[in-house]
């Protein structure tokens, strides 16, 4: 047995391996595979509207926002937020808390003006930046919720009183939020709510159409939405997983039952990276992440042995991103206490062998 502790794409619930695998070779008693369904036919609108329907309906989203399923991935919607909401001759402030918001606000500055508010690679992004001011004429301010490489996460949506965008890409669905506190919300699924290739974005109708700006209809939010996320061939098969996931999020009770055992997860992990003198965790206390936890060893012997130790014990994917270094498990809702238990497990171990 394998325990996924992999950054993305991610580990996705078994059941819904075992119905997507079903319906590449026949969906729904149509003799045809999924990969293969118009995307047209009345077989995928249902699909895509059960999608959204679930997405609304676990994520509470008021009836002016809409919700879109595009490609391209986060990285896309870098470039798309300010093509869409920052109006020429206007600036947009961006938090700095890792290389997903750099690369953000890079994006940003090749449409328009862009002040980053406060920065946290200082201190190699190991915690977020509480005192910043947002200029009040700013079009819009945008964050990154979750930082998958360095496992901080703002858990509170800073106070700001300009419209609110935020990238959550590795955080989505993995605990309440209120939309309404945010003007767009958008997310690569393959963190945490289906396969590569599609992406979600829930914006807030009225602050489209606004920035004077002709757009081509691929990056226009407006078009998506007029066609209902159908404007040109949407990614079938990654919105169905996701819709598939989505049910699976719904039978075990929605977000808040989740948002427990990620709470518990996140606790069982960093008890033990604190009570353990072989490891320490890298992000500052307050702002650690409960879908990312990040730690390191003393050295590089140790790091390479518990390593192999690990991958023995059928751990995957838990090595640092390169910036970082040391260990990342990932820890995103499909992933059970269990491997949890699994891991911690191993960390005894290693401590046990080292005595
Ligand atoms: C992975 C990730 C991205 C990049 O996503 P792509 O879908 O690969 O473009 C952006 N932001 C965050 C927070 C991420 O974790």
């Amino acid at each position: 047995m394998k325990h996924n502790f992999g950054a993305g794409p991610c580990i996705l619930p078994q059941e819904v391996f075992q119905e997507a695998s079903q319906a590449v070779i026949d969906f729904n008693n149509t003799g045809l595979s999924i990969l293969e369904i118009s995307h047209r036919s009345k077989e995928f609108e249902q699909v895509i509207q059960e999608a959204e329907a679930l997405v609304r309906e676990l994520m509470d989203v008021p009836s002016d926002y809409s919700v879109l399923f595009l490609q391209g991935g986060a990285s896309q919607q870098f470039a798309m937020v300010p093509m869409n909401l920052l109006p020429e001759g206007r600036k947009a402030a961006y938090l700095d808390t890792g290389v997903w918001a750099t690369k953000a606000a890079k994006e940003a500055s090749k449409v328009g003006q862009v002040a980053i508010v406060a920065s946290s690679s200082d201190k190699n992004y190991s915690y977020i930046p509480k005192e910043f001011s947002v200029p009040s004429d700013a079009a819009y301010f945008h964050y990154t919720s979750n930082n998958t490489i360095y496992g901080t996460e703002i858990f509170e949506k800073p106070n700001v009183d300009v419209p609110t965008i935020v990238d959550m890409s590795s955080d989505i669905l993995s605990r309440v939020i209120n939309i309404a506190d945010f003007d767009l919300i958008y997310a690569g699924a393959q963190k945490n709510m289906g396969p590569a290739g599609v992406t979600l974005v829930i914006v807030k109708n009225d602050i489209l159409g606004r920035t004077g700006r002709t757009l081509p209809a691929i990056f226009d939010y407006e078009a998506h939405a007029k066609a209902g996320s159908l404007y040109n061939t949407p990614p079938v098969f990654s919105i169905y997983v996701s819709m598939l996931n989505l049910r699976w999020l719904k039978e075990k009770g929605g977000i808040s039952v989740i948002e427990q055992e990620n709470i518990i997860k996140a606790r069982t992990l960093y008890d033990e990276i604190e009570r353990n003198p072989f490891f320490r965790g890298t992000a500052n206390e307050q702002d650690r992440s409960r879908m990312n936890v990040t730690f390191v060893m003393d050295t590089p012997e140790q790091e390479s042995a518990f390593l192999k130790l690990a991958q023995e014990r059928g751990m995957v994917g838990i090595k640092g991103h390169r910036s970082v270094g040391g260990f990342r498990a990932s820890i995103y809702n499909a992933l059970g206490i269990s491997s949890i238990n699994a891991l911690v497990d191993v960390m005894k171990e290693f401590e046990e062998l080292s005595k």
